[in-house]
């Protein structure tokens, strides 16, 4: 049976009425017949019925043990460092999301855990940084904003070898295309905010873990420390779970047509998706995905944080925003918004430059969207132009 039927059928039907779609268990607290006799759930900060179908699919869209549901991506990022105690090392990927950045070094670091952050996409890098401390590696990939490709099964040997988990946040490409505890990885975290969701609507975080007792443990700081994703919230995910192989489908279908139509155009400088042979991490996405996502980063050929912010302002249907994921479209500028905090020249070496422009390719017509992209790079005075190919989607 395919992944998307059985991905349907495992969301069960109400046990006690046979609502199709799973109630929203709106409650504090559960009567018991007598202390510590009960239905299976007492407190609904440790467990709830509705976040408990979301854990459970969480866990098979992973082909992991355990879900768990939290109310931030970031809050399960933290959930997984909790894991860590004074002394340990982390390997983290260089380009890592600059939230995970700050909580590394402004909450962790004070408490003694050090992170060396290299550039995974050679996994000699990570393997090189791991000492006799190193507990944990963590990368992400493709990574924001510039579509870097880190080798999953390569990074999870090494790990294996050294004796470190490895957990990989997985938001960028989704269970629907990757799953990185297939190939070998200990951990997926997830900012549910973004494709799994989908619609904008919500703030949700997911860990699975591969094997049960790692499930506990993390399990264990959901209800001790308290981040977790009320029952509304864990039933909107659900719901924007059933369609996300659908959606997926498209985001990947439309993106491509995009990067293919960025590519020919005059006054682009480099497309970076992963989905373009040309990408240096073509071949390794190609080996470990089942699709290239939804995101296209582009820079312009004049490369200044001016033209980029321009273009950003015309369009109409890319609407200027952070975040992705979401069934409409969004366009970012990365130097002057998410990565803004960067130093310049760290942010350049790592690829972003000044006039990166960043898309989250949504479910509009793909035609509608370069006709938008048209119209933005027409208000761009563009020189030396020449006329480019036009390629109608399929
Ligand atoms: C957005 C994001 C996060 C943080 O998730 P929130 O739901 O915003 O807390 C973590 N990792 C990646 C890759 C993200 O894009």
């Amino acid at each position: 049976m395919h992944s998307t039927t059985k991905l349907l059928h495992s969301i069960p039907v109400d046990p006690l009425t046979g609502a199709v779609s799973i109630p929203i268990y709106q409650t504090s607290t559960f009567v018991q017949e007598a202390p510590g006799i009960n239905k299976g759930f007492d407190y609904s900060r440790t467990d709830n019925p509705t976040r408990a179908v979301l854990e459970s699919i969480a866990a098979q869209l992973e082909e992991g043990s355990t879900g768990i549901a939290f109310g931030s991506g970031m809050a399960a990022i933290d959930a997984v460092l909790k894991m860590l105690k004074t002394g340990d090392e982390v390997v983290a990927i260089d380009d890592i999301y600059g939230g995970a950045y700050r909580l590394f070094e402004q909450v962790y670091k004070k408490f003694g855990v050090k992170v060396i952050y290299v550039d995974a996409s050679q996994p000699e890098n990570v393997y090189r940084a791991i000492s006799s401390r190193t507990k944990l590696i963590w990368i992400e990939t493709p990574i924001n904003p510039t579509l870097k490709i880190s080798d999953i099964e390569a990074i999870a040997k090494i790990a294996k070898a050294n004796g470190c988990l490895l957990c990989v946040d997985n938001t960028f490409a989704s269970p629907a295309l990757q799953k990185p505890l297939s190939l070998g990885a200990d951990l997926v975290v997830h900012s549910a905010t973004k494709y799994l969701g989908g619609h904008c609507d919500l703030i949700a975080g997911l860990v699975v873990t591969k094997d049960k007792e790692l499930g506990e443990k993390v399990k264990f700081f959901q209800n001790a420390c308290g981040a977790i994703l009320g029952p509304l919230d864990s039933w909107l995910l659900i719901r924007g779970i059933e369609t996300l192989p659908l959606r997926i489908r498209q985001h990947c279908r439309s993106a491509q047509f995009i990067a293919e139509f960025l590519e020919l155009h005059p006054a682009v400088d480099r497309v970076l998706y992963p989905g373009l042979k040309t990408h240096p991490g073509h071949s390794i996405a190609k080996k470990q995905a089942k699709g290239f996502g939804g995101i296209v980063s582009f820079s312009l050929k004049e490369d200044t944080e001016q033209a980029a912010i321009s273009f950003v302002s015309a369009t109409n249907l890319f609407q200027l925003a952070e975040s992705l994921g979401g069934m409409k479209s969004l366009v970012s500028h990365p130097a002057t918004m998410t990565h803004k905090t960067i130093p310049p020249v760290r942010r350049r070496a790592s690829g972003v430059a000044n006039s990166l422009i960043r898309l989250s390719v949504g479910l509009e017509e793909p035609e509608d969207l370069v006709a938008d992209l048209e119209e933005a790079f027409s208000k761009l005075e563009v020189k030396n132009s020449r006329p480019h190919a036009k390629t109608a989607y399929v």
